[in-house]
């Protein structure tokens, strides 16, 4: 029997129970199992415990309430203990390894968390007279230069909020210089069938149908096919670089080109620019507006970490068309341009209410000044040799969905799952129970079964070898033939399978009162 250096067995024993079982409590050791907040409380709880203030009278008049509010109310230890079980159900980059593709889910360094705490930033409002933030100010300044300098282009848009939402900001733009030529006519947008789905819903948004470009058999845009669609009528292009297959895409100069033949504009979506950082510049590519995603490529937190963010950078072309507000440097002082009358009335108008996400531009901008130009191409450099090395290491189990190298992410179709009876979500499903979040799955629609893996630069070659290890073992049980396994997992997960489509579309976002929670 193998012991530790305590001298305590380290595997089963024999008789030892191993089946799962189930506990009285519903727990399953540190996995504690948590009811709906509303379950879980009652209106007669409460956190503090306040006396009724005497003698002072109501000035509702006639207004006060008459019912129970109808909240949950909790005490401390118990609201505590609820949002910490919620948080331990999630899977987090501060976890384990992310590699979902596209959404470049790296570290998000500790330095950037400090900086963005540090009072002077922290604790700045948004309505405070200007002569109150220049320091703030001067950091959104700072940071649009960066941002300016590293993509080549010259102007750039801080107020969005998202990818989706620079993405609108940069079509917002491109609509307007149209309706300023009275090229009324120009409704048509190209974009590519492996285009992320915010292009086409955007376009949309902004009055333009979408046509659809398809991909070549190497998973680039069908230059000929694209040539057909070109007419009088088109917008511009909704192009991803490097696109949804991790591929770069080799004509885009004369993508450029073409678009700007028929007085369309070039709108490329940047969400992939962790691949290009300190390599290419897309203003030297004939990009008119492109969006950012700090919490992508500037490693600022995603969702439940913080708010995204999404600086659009604009050409010459567009640049007089960017919402206000944005930051101006005037002799000795810096200055907000709040109106659009004041930017001479080209402006769209306005996308937010303020100037957009201040504590993702302290993150991004600590990340960029403690990285330096060398460091981030450094980072770019090494999150698309991660890639490769994922790709070239299952390569012989797996297979790739195009050949050649990749950029910053390796896709995998399920050609090698053929006849298994095992598809992509059960391959995806039995991750989980190996305690990795799954890559993305079934996007981009161009490949059959799609598995999409961005490690990103921030694993080590020891934790892509363990990732790797799990990758090939559960392909090498599919490819053997142990289909049943695949089938019941995850195992381990505190729910097991969900009926995701029916959750899709008919969510259930509303508690009832009576009603059994669905655990
Ligand atoms: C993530 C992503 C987006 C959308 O960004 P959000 O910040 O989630 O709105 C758009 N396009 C691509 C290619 C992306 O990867």
């Amino acid at each position: 029997m193998a012991l530790n250096n305590m001298g305590r067995p380290t595997t089963p024993q024999e008789g030892t129970v191993t089946s799962t079982i189930e506990t009285v409590s519903g727990n399953k050791a540190l996995a504690q199992r948590e009811l709906l907040i509303f379950e879980v409380g009652t209106p007669r709880r409460t956190g503090v415990d306040l006396p009724e203030p005497k003698g002072s009278k109501s000035r509702l008049g006639g207004l006060e309430r008459t019912a129970e509010i109808g909240l949950p109310g909790l005490s401390e230890p118990e609201t505590m203990r609820h949002y910490v079980r919620l948080s331990q159900k999630n899977y987090a980059i501060d976890l384990g390894v992310y590699p979902l593709g596209s959404c470049t889910m790296k570290h998000n360094p500790r330095l950037n968390e400090k900086v963005a705490r540090l009072p002077g930033f922290a604790d700045v409002h948004p309505l405070q007279p200007q002569e109150t933030v220049q320091g703030a100010l001067e950091l959104i300044d700072e940071l649009a230069h960066w941002i300016c300098t590293l993509t080549g282009m010259p102007a750039v848009a801080m107020s969005p909020k998202a990818g989706a939402h620079g993405e609108l900001c940069g079509m917002m733009a491109i609509r307007a210089a149209l309706d300023a030529k009275g090229a009324d006519h120009k409704r048509r947008v190209l974009v590519p069938e492996s285009a992320h789905g915010t292009n086409p819903a955007t376009a949309v948004q902004c009055g333009f149908t979408v046509d659809e470009i398809p991909a070549t058999d190497d998973g680039r845009v069908d230059l000929e096919a694209m040539k057909a669609k070109l007419g009088d009528d088109v917008a511009g292009i909704m192009l991803t670089n490097p696109n949804t297959c991790g591929l770069f895409e080799r004509d885009i100069v004369e993508i450029a080109e073409l678009i700007h033949g028929v007085g369309g504009y070039f709108y490329c979506d940047g969400a992939n620019f962790n691949a290009l950082v300190g390599r290419v510049r897309p203003g030297d590519l004939g990009i008119d507006a492109m969006h950012l995603n700090l919490h992508k490529t500037f490693s600022t937190p995603h969702g439940g970490g913080g708010p995204g963010s999404g600086p659009t950078v604009l050409s010459e072309a567009l640049a007089a068309y960017a919402p206000v507000p944005f930051v101006q440097k005037n002799d000795d002082a810096f200055e907000l341009v709040e109106t659009v009358e004041a930017t001479g009335g080209d402006s769209f108008g306005r996308m937010c209410a303020f100037h957009g996400q201040m504590g993702m531009f302290t993150r991004a901008l600590s990340y960029m000044l403690s990285h330096g130009s060398d460091g981030l191409k450094q980072a770019t450099e090494d999150a698309v040799l991660n890639a490769n090395y994922v790709q070239a290491s299952l390569s012989d189990v797996m297979t790739v969905a195009f050949p050649g190298t990749c950029m910053h992410e390796a896709l995998f179709d399920d050609r090698f799952l053929k006849d298994t009876g095992v598809e992509t979500l059960d391959f995806a499903k039995a991750m989980i129970d190996e305690g990795y979040h799954p890559m993305t799955m079934y996007f981009p629609l161009v490949v059959h079964g799609a598995m999409l893996i961005e490690p990103t630069e921030s694993e080590s070659k020891a934790e892509l070898d363990r990732f790797i290890a799990v990758m090939r073992s559960l392909a090498e049980r599919a490819t053997g033939g142990d289909v049943d396994s695949f089938k019941a997992a995850p195992i381990y997960a505190p729910m097991r399978r969900l009926d995701e489509t029916q959750a899709a579309r008919k969510p259930v976002l509303r508690w009832t009162p009576g009603e059994a929670a669905n655990d």
